[in-house]
């Protein structure tokens, strides 16, 4: 802005002005006209100056805002941005860590949060994990610059594997990522797959081994009595039998397990009463006193094959471990809840195998479940199944008492018939 000309009309006409009423008070008339007038004049001029300052600050105000305006627009966009980069950090399915090349954190999600504690702010990744391998592994990804993974197992605070990777943030050099992805449940199925693998086939081979040298025996000794020839025979028909028991019930349980139960509305009274007459011959010829009281009307939505697998174990089972005394199977409903319960009056099972009898081939007494046609698969069939349908199996025993299986089954009562 250009104030110097504004300035010095101004002390013009001021002068001009002052002259004038000299003039005027010295009795010059027409001197006092003139000094009049241009102090007018100069009136105008200091008017116009100010309007003109003023428009010209109105401008610069709305400029001002203008600029404001822009400032707060970005911000609330910069915001956005950020608390959009947040909100896919935090839906990550895992540990996301900010380290500075130093190895301490300047950002962390919501789940390393969850695992780590919510202050890890400039605390070292050594110091909230205690890894020494995931520490290295950050070292590693700031010295080469590249991206660096390993398995790595960390024990504090919970023992957990995990898939972890190290890179350099694409801005901010200074700045290293740490991913860390949870595989403690994909590194335990492959443990269980690995250890199912190998009993199966320690299990195959026992029968297997028993076949070869008895079939070997029958085959070289020439002499063989026909007593002793007909008792290999039959061990290797009941070793067979064997496999074949070992075989079905593996494809039970891979069935089971590959594809969830096809489940329709069941009436579980009619399939319980199916697996009683199965099983009473059976425990009539093994002497044992038999009573059933099956609920008429009890519905469940399952898959019936698999539902009648998961009794005939069980009751199976009781008659098994059974020497002398009752089976009593009942079918009832509480709290929402069929329930199919198998009493024994059989040896019992000790309190300290009673957590591991459902795992597939664990037995307490191995002799006696072979002895008695046992694969070591059954309960692991009924709880898989069960389960699979919205169930749960509970067991009661004491040793040399007996035992109570409970299987309970959601009731399906949405869909109860109108009788
Ligand atoms: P198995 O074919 O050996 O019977 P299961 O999976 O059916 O295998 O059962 C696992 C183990 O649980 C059995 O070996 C047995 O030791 C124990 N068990 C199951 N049911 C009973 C029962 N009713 N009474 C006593 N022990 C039982």
């Amino acid at each position: 802005m250009r104030r110097a000309p504004y300035l010095l009309l101004i002390c013009v006409f001021a002068l001009i002005s002052a002259v004038c009423f000299a003039f005027a008070l010295t009795g010059h008339s027409s001197g006092l006209k003139v000094g009049a007038a241009a102090f007018a004049l100069f009136c105008l001029l200091l008017l116009g100056l100010i309007l003109k300052r003023e428009s010209r600050i109105r401008e610069l105000a709305a400029a001002l805002h203008e600029a404001e305006e822009a400032a707060r627009s970005n911000l609330e966009r910069v915001d956005a941005e950020r608390s959009k980069a947040l909100s896919v950090c935090d839906s990550l399915p895992c540990i996301l860590l900010m380290c500075r090349k130093s190895g301490t954190v300047a950002f962390a999600n919501q789940i390393a949060q969850t695992v780590f504690g919510s202050d890890l702010q400039n605390k070292t990744v050594l110091e909230i994990s205690l890894s020494v391998d995931l520490q290295k592994l950050i070292e590693s990804a700031a010295e080469i610059g590249e991206a660096c993974t390993q398995n790595i197992t960390l024990n504090y605070p919970q023992t957990r594997d995990y898939l972890a990777a190290c890179w350099p943030a694409k801005y901010g050099a200074e700045m290293l990522v740490l991913s860390l992805h949870d595989r403690t449940e994909l590194t335990q199925t492959r443990r269980l797959r690995a250890d199912f693998v190998a009993n199966a086939s320690h299990e195959l081979r026992t029968p297997m081994a028993t076949i070869r040298s008895m079939a070997e025996t029958v085959l070289d000794e020439a002499h063989l009595s026909d007593e002793k020839h007909r008792r290999y025979l039959k061990k290797i028909l009941s070793e067979v039998d064997r496999l074949t028991l070992i075989s079905e019930d593996l494809m039970t349980l891979s069935e089971a397990e590959s594809q969830p139960p096809q489940k329709h509305r069941c009436d579980l009274s009619e399939l319980a009463r199916y697996v009683c007459s199965q099983m009473e011959p059976r425990a009539e010829n093994a002497g044992l006193q038999w009573s059933c009281d099956i609920q008429p009307g009890v519905f469940v939505q399952g898959d019936d094959s698999q539902l009648v697998i998961a009794m005939l174990n069980v009751v199976s089972n009781a008659i098994r471990y059974t020497d002398e005394g009752s089976i009593l199977v009942s079918l009832s409903t509480e709290n929402r809840c069929a329930v199919f319960k198998v009493s024994d009056t059989g040896i019992g099972i000790a309190s300290e195998h009673l957590p591991r009898i459902f795992e597939r081939f664990y037995r307490v007494d191995r002799a006696r479940s072979r002895e008695t046609g046992g694969t070591g698969l059954g309960l692991s069939i009924l709880k898989h199944i069960v389960e699979a349908h919205g169930g749960r199996v509970d067991v009661k025993s004491d040793l040399n008492v007996g035992s109570t299986f409970s299987i309970f089954l959601p009731l399906d009562e949405i869909t109860e018939p109108v009788e």
